[in-house]
């Protein structure tokens, strides 16, 4: 482990933990957050996943428990989606392997049964929770908020996005008021900013790459007709290296029909969408880390915050509404330095949503065309600057992906 992390006043405890996890190097997320959570200051942290958030208040949260004991919970993480909760609660685990600080998730689509019995058997000091389910277990009065002495909103942004902040504010109101919160949003709109200025006493601001995509991946857009997408997703995937991927589409219904309809050409892939049951989606999310398949097609609802190391390429197989949903998609690729790519499908009412992208990246991207896959050229309404259109021919100039089973009869070039 490195003298910086050493020198984090963190317990031995903890630095175990860090050695356990494989970190070598802190984050700029945790250089700059880390020591003013130790010091009790609430933070505004602007950072995406994959910057290395979680541990940037995990570490001091842990640092801060295990200094005094007392009954729970004492601290209280609310996340958007379940999947981002699980992970928390996670990487708890892993970090706090060797201090005695307990932490329990709880979120809805599952009985709650399940939950309540942990939160008695295991009386965390952190609960990581969901909004909505964090509520309904506020008024049955299984769970009380009157110890909490730190609270994170973690994806404060994806909260809004999903109609959450009614909520986040009644559990706000139900919070100590001393107490110290820590917000971390991708992204800053008024809304957030508003919750931000109510209730976060001087923050210390950290601030990452939220705007901008990581530079090592890169970007193509592939203009293409509706109805040739899934035939272009299946070229790509044969002729490119597609080590593991996920592709965004715009609805439920077309994440699970592409999903088998890559299944059934010989793909190892997955959905992850919203109407799937709770052990449905973690057992899409468990077997795409794990690589059983090597494809998640997912919408944006269903695959935020999620953490999977080496993606490979992210697909958005439908253009996102927005540019932040862009960040946020192509987030999930060129994590922890390795390079990624990301490809998007672009049909002639995209045009706008385009240039706003290209705007928010601060630079055009490439155009790329395949033959046999012959669209529209891509105009913007933009007058704008100047664009690099690259051809691809099947198979050339890309390496040919070796077979995984022999019994998969891929399509070849
Ligand atoms: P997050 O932004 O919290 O979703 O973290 C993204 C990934 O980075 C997770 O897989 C973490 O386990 C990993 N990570 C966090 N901090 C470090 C670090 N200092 N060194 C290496 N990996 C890290």
């Amino acid at each position: 482990m490195s003298e910086e992390f050493r020198q984090m006043r963190l317990g031995a405890a903890i630095q175990r933990g860090i050695e356990q996890a494989g970190y070598e190097q802190p984050r700029p997320i945790q250089v700059q957050t880390i020591p003013a959570v130790l010091e009790g200051r609430d933070v505004l942290g602007l950072a995406q996943t994959g910057t290395g958030k979680t541990a940037a208040f995990v570490l001091p949260m842990l640092e801060n428990l295990s200094r005094e004991s007392g009954p729970g919970p004492r601290a209280l993480i609310v996340a958007p989606t379940r999947e981002l909760a699980t992970q928390i609660a996670d990487e708890i685990r892993t970090l706090g392997r060797y201090t005695r600080i307990r932490a329990v998730a709880v979120f809805g689509g599952v009985s709650q049964n399940s939950q309540v019995n942990a939160l008695r058997r295991e009386r965390p000091d952190i609960l990581v929770a969901c909004p909505g389910r964090l509520l309904d277990l506020m008024q049955q009065g299984i769970v009380k908020l009157g110890r909490i002495e730190t609270v994170v909103l973690d994806e404060a942004d994806h909260m809004f996005d999903m109609g959450f902040l009614p909520d986040v504010t009644r559990i706000i109101e139900a919070l100590p008021s001393r107490r110290q919160m820590l917000l971390f949003s991708a992204t800053m709109p008024k809304e957030i900013r508003r919750l931000a200025n109510r209730h976060l006493d001087k923050p210390h601001v950290a601030e990452v790459e939220h705007r901008r995509p990581v530079n090592a991946i890169e970007h193509a857009l592939y203009p293409v007709d509706e109805k040739q997408k899934l035939e272009l997703l299946k070229h790509l995937i044969d002729a490119d290296r597609f080590d593991s991927a996920i592709v965004f589409t715009r609805t439920k219904h077309r994440a699970r029909r592409i999903a088998r309809q890559l299944d059934s050409s010989g793909h190892r892939a997955v959905a992850l969408q919203g109407n799937m049951s709770q052990n449905a989606r973690v057992r899409a999310m468990d077997g795409f880390r794990r690589r059983e398949f090597d494809i998640l097609v997912a919408t944006d609802i269903a695959a935020r915050g999620i953490d999977v190391e080496k993606v490979s390429h992210v697909v958005n197989f439908d253009m996102p509404n927005t540019a932040d949903a862009y960040t946020h998609r192509i987030g999930r690729t060129g994590r922890a330095e390795c390079e990624g790519k990301a490809y998007t499908f672009v049909t002639g009412e995209d045009r706008s949503m385009v240039d706003q992208v290209e705007l928010r990246l601060g630079s055009p991207i490439q155009r790329c065309s395949v033959e046999g896959f012959d669209a529209a050229p891509l105009r913007s309404a933009r007058p704008a600057a100047r664009r690099q259109t690259a051809s691809r021919k099947p198979g050339s100039g890309m390496r040919r992906r070796r077979a995984r089973r022999s019994t998969t009869q891929r399509k070849t070039a």
